[in-house]
């Protein structure tokens, strides 16, 4: 079963980025490419009743699954990024973090008026940065199809969070 596969392998590392936080690392699912084959095929799985037409990928772990989930779903990739990195005319949403606060960005024309978007990250932890991931894409007058996430950690509430959107939430392997 996938999720007990990703649970397996993903690493608990103690006081990262800080003292008290535990991070779920999934660095090490990298290094097992059927997992990674089996991952990307089971997200694509879950969306089968969802109308997609673009996956959003939030930098910079949402950029390790979303293309090839964006290949397999065979619609187009686009990245959302932390501002300052992206190189054309950008829209931004600034956002509270687990740790911090951050703001998020992506290019004016990354999205077209209507499309209805996946928004795909590795983990959904309190939901802020899929809260202000969705207020970027309402921006540009998209709509979110649905939240897709390897890892949620349902402890931290933010499906909870993502209900006045109104959109599904997928993951794969809930804590
Ligand atoms: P949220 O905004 O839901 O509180 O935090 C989720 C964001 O922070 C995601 O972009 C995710 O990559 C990152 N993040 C927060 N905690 C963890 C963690 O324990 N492991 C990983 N891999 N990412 C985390």
């Amino acid at each position: 079963m996938i999720e007990s596969r990703i649970k397996q392998t993903v690493r608990d590392v103690n006081d990262f980025p800080k003292p008290g936080i535990i991070f779920k690392d999934i660095t090490p699912i990298l290094k097992d490419p059927g997992l990674c084959r089996d991952i990307t095929v089971a997200l694509a799985e879950q969306l089968s009743n969802v109308d997609i037409d673009v996956v959003a990928g939030i930098e910079s772990r949402g950029f390790l699954f979303g293309p090839s989930l964006a290949q397999l779903l065979n619609v187009p990739f686009i990245p959302i990024r932390k501002a300052g990195k992206l190189p054309y005319k950008t829209i931004q949403q600034s956002y509270d973090l687990e740790y911090g606060s951050a703001t998020i960005e992506c290019h004016q024309d990354a999205l077209l008026k209507g499309q209805k978007v996946l928004v795909h990250d590795d983990l959904l932890a309190t939901g802020g940065t899929v809260v202000a991931a969705s207020k970027l894409i309402m921006q540009m007058e998209a709509t979110v199809a649905a939240y897709s996430f390897i890892i949620s950690l349902d402890f931290l509430h933010g499906r909870e969070r993502l209900k006045p959107y109104g959109n599904e939430v997928f993951s794969l392997a809930s804590y």
